[in-house]
C-alpha cells in the first residue's frame, strides 16, 4: 500500500526503511526491500510489522548500495506472506518491481508466462509485471516499461529497477499515487509526501498515465506513448 525509491548517494537501506515507516499509516500486512549495489540485487521481505523487516537488515545484516526500492503490503491478491511481499523479481532476478493496486488481467497474463516457461514464487496479480518485463525485454529498460504498460490493465503505482540498466529506476502511476521528490544528486519516489519529506521539499505530483525516470542526477518525465511531458516542480510549505 506504499512505494519508496531511491537514488543517489545515501544509504538507500536507511532512506527506504525510514519511508516506508512515514506511510505506515496506509495500513499494511508485509514490507520489505531491494537494493541494488555492483550489479547485484539484494532482496529482504516479510510479513507482519515493518519492525519484522528491519530485524532482517540490521547490523551485520544491512543492505549496503545506494540505489533501491521498498514497499509495504496491503494484499488483495495472495494471502499476506514472506513469498507474496514485495519487491517481486523474474526468474533471473533481472527485473525488480514494487507495485500498488491491481493488475486485472493477471491470471491470462500469468498463464501465458508460464506456458513460455517462467516460474512464479508467489501467489500475487503483481510478479507478473516484473517476467512480462523480462519476457518482452527489448534491450532497453524504457521502452520495455512502455511494452509492458500496454499489455497490463488496471490500477497500478510501480517502481521498477533492472540489473541491466544500474543508475536507473522507473516510476509508472496509473490510478494510484505516487510523487517523485528531487534532491541534490539524489532523487526519490514515493506513495505519499511524508515518506521524502525530511530529504527535499521539492516534488513531481505525478499523474495518471505518466511515467518517470529517475537517475541520481536528473528526472525525466514521459507519457505513455513515450513523449516527454512537462510538468511545474511542487514546493511543499507544511511540514
Ligand atoms: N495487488 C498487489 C498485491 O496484492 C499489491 C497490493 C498493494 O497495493 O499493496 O500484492
Amino acid at each position: 500500500c506504499g512505494i519508496v525509491g531511491y537514488i543517489g548517494s545515501k544509504q538507500a537501506q536507511d532512506v527506504l526503511l525510514h519511508g516506508l515507516s512515514k506511510l505506515e499509516y496506509r495500513g499494511y500486512d508485509s514490507a520489505g526491500i531491494a537494493i541494488f549495489e555492483n550489479g547485484a540485487v539484494s532482496v529482504k521481505k516479510s510479513v507482519g510489522r515493518l519492525a519484522n523487516l528491519v530485524e532482517l537488515v540490521d547490523g551485520a545484516d544491512r543492505l549496503s548500495g545506494s540505489q533501491g526500492i521498498g514497499h509495504t503490503r496491503w494484499a488483495t491478491h495472495g494471502r499476506p506472506s514472506d513469498n507474496n511481499a514485495h519487491p517481486h523479481q523474474d526468474d533471473n532476478g533481472n527485473f525488480t518491481i514494487v507495485h500498488n493496486g491491481i493488475i486485472e488481467n493477471y491470471q491470462s497474463l500469468r498463464e501465458e508466462l508460464i506456458a513460455k516457461g517462467h516460474t512464479f514464487l508467489s501467489e500475487t496479480d503483481t510478479e507478473v509485471v516484473a517476467h512480462l518485463l523480462d519476457d518482452m525485454w527489448t534491450g532497453d529498460l524504457f521502452d520495455t516499461v512502455l511494452a509492458v504498460s500496454k499489455r497490463i490493465h488496471g490500477a497500478y503505482a510501480l517502481g521498477i529497477m533492472a540489473k541491466q540498466e544500474p543508475g536507473k529506476l522507473i516510476a509508472v502511476r496509473k490510478q494510484s499515487p505516487l510523487v517523485i521528490g528531487l534532491g541534490e544528486g539524489e532523487n526519490f519516489i514515493a506513495s505519499d509526501i511524508p515518506a521524502i519529506l525530511e530529504y527535499t521539499r521539492n516534488v513531481y505530483i505525478l499523474d495518471d498515465g505518466d511515467i518517470a525516470v529517475l537517475t541520481a542526477d536528473a528526472v525525466k518525465l514521459f507519457d505513455f506513448d513515450g513523449n516527454p511531458k512537462e510538468k511545474d516542480v511542487f514546493e511543499v510549505t507544511w511540514s
